[in-house]
């Protein structure tokens, strides 16, 4: 069977063609900076060259048309006709309290998730856009949606429950759900697999640092703990979400900056983040290079940023009562060695030592960790994609 993943994030997009039999992955490709001057789509059919095109992606209606073209490019594509996807997997944000699992998609799961808009702001109306535009160029094809909260439902009361009055969650379920699910459990369980060890005797901590951020810690092969909370706002400092404040600064700025709470969430959501700290980029490679220019203010955005993760591992630490491996993964974690670097700098205390030539890698399987580092610390790049592709199989069939 041929699946067709579409994972929409917040400024990209990313797909997979894949032979859901032989897990095969027939062509995969990139669509980034989605809304941003520059962006730009990277296309490769396996055994062809990988072509990279400048084009302009206003929103992500273009970039799935442009995804679909280049499958069926007769040059540079794999397929000869659209028929030839049996299904399309989509991942989904938040799936609410309605998606425990992953499910087929039908009007009314469209709408469902469409209900879940408040809770992703940034994600799931990216999401149903992926949706919506395969549906309208292939009305026959089954969809599934796979949901990033799943993997995180084992988490403990203790974790998941705020500080707040008990009837809150009893009536309308306020509660950390954490995202990035997919992401969080096919990373921890790679990480047990490259070390050779029982995923049931580990206990891992995932840094899922893309533009969209966030930490889990995973005890004996169950999500313990995660940064993000009802929504994806809460945790790391990430491209354009405040992640953790102090809940009163929104009154505060409401009534200093006369707006509405609907429009400073919008702010905290999508002006906030390294992109409102540096006033410059939600993108990594521009702080990166600003900051390497000595602009102040990108050294430290950056250097709030990793702060906030080194304190994230810190706690998860003391979740799990002790660390086994630490995984770094998503554009950040897997690509910017200067910030894998930083945030262990803070992790002397639990013996982690870094190879300085390892860390240098990008987006590869590495072991970065010195042979007698107190901690093993790797770089997993993560495959929702696969996971998904299963997944959507399994529903399918
Ligand atoms: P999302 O799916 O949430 O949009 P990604 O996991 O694709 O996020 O990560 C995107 C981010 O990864 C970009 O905003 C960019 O900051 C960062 N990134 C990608 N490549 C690099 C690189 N070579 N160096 C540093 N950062 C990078």
């Amino acid at each position: 069977m041929k699946v067709l993943v579409i994972n929409c994030g917040s400024s990209s997009l990313k797909y997979q063609l894949i032979d859901s039999e032989s897990e095969e992955v027939l062509a995969k490709g990139l669509c980034e900076r989605i809304g941003i001057s520059g962006s730009m789509i990277s296309h490769q059919s396996t055994g062809k060259d990988k072509i990279t095109k400048e084009i302009d992606m206003p929103d992500h209606v273009v970039a799935v048309q442009l995804v679909l073209d280049s499958l069926t490019d007769k040059e540079y594509g794999v397929l000869q006709d659209l028929k030839e996807i049996d299904a399309v997997g989509h991942r989904i944000v938040h799936g609410g309290e309605r998606f425990s699992e992953a499910t087929l998609i039908d009007d009314d799961v469209i709408k469902a998730i469409e209900e879940c808009n408040d809770l992703a702001p940034l994600h799931n109306p990216a999401n149903l856009t992926g949706i919506r535009s395969i549906r309208q160029i292939m009305p026959e094809v089954p969809m599934a949606a796979v949901f990033d909260t799943a993997f995180h439902q084992t988490m403990p009361k203790k974790a998941y429950l705020y500080g707040i009055p008990y009837e809150y969650y009893e009536k309308y379920k306020v509660r950390r759900y954490g995202f990035h699910g997919t992401s969080h459990s096919y990373v921890s369980k790679r990480t047990a697999e490259i070390l050779g060890k029982d995923y049931k005797d580990l206990k891992i901590i995932v840094c899922h640092l893309g533009n969209g951020a966030s930490i889990s810690a995973v005890k004996n092969g169950k999500c313990v703990d995660t940064s993000m909370g009802l929504t994806p706002l809460e945790g790391l400092i990430m491209g354009t979400r405040s992640g953790d404040l102090d809940p009163a600064i929104l009154n505060f700025l409401c009534q200093k900056e006369d707006m509405t709470i609907g429009e400073m969430l919008n702010v905290l959501n999508k002006k906030s983040g390294v992109l409102g700290l540096s006033g410059i980029s939600s993108d990594f490679r521009d702080l990166g290079s600003e900051a390497s220019k000595g602009n102040e203010r990108a050294i430290t955005t950056l250097e709030a940023y990793y702060y906030r993760v080194a304190k994230y591992i810190g706690a998860y630490t003391a979740a799990l009562n002790g660390v086994d491996a630490i995984a770094f993964t998503a554009g950040v974690g897997e690509n910017n060695a200067d910030g894998r670097k930083a945030v262990c700098e803070y992790l002397g205390y639990l013996g982690i030592e870094i190879d300085p030539d390892k860390n240098s890698i990008r987006g590869e399987e590495t072991v970065i960790s010195t042979p007698s580092s107190g901690v093993k610390v790797l770089v997993v790049p993560t495959n929702e994609e696969l996971a998904i592709a299963r997944e959507t199989a399994a529903l399918v069939k």
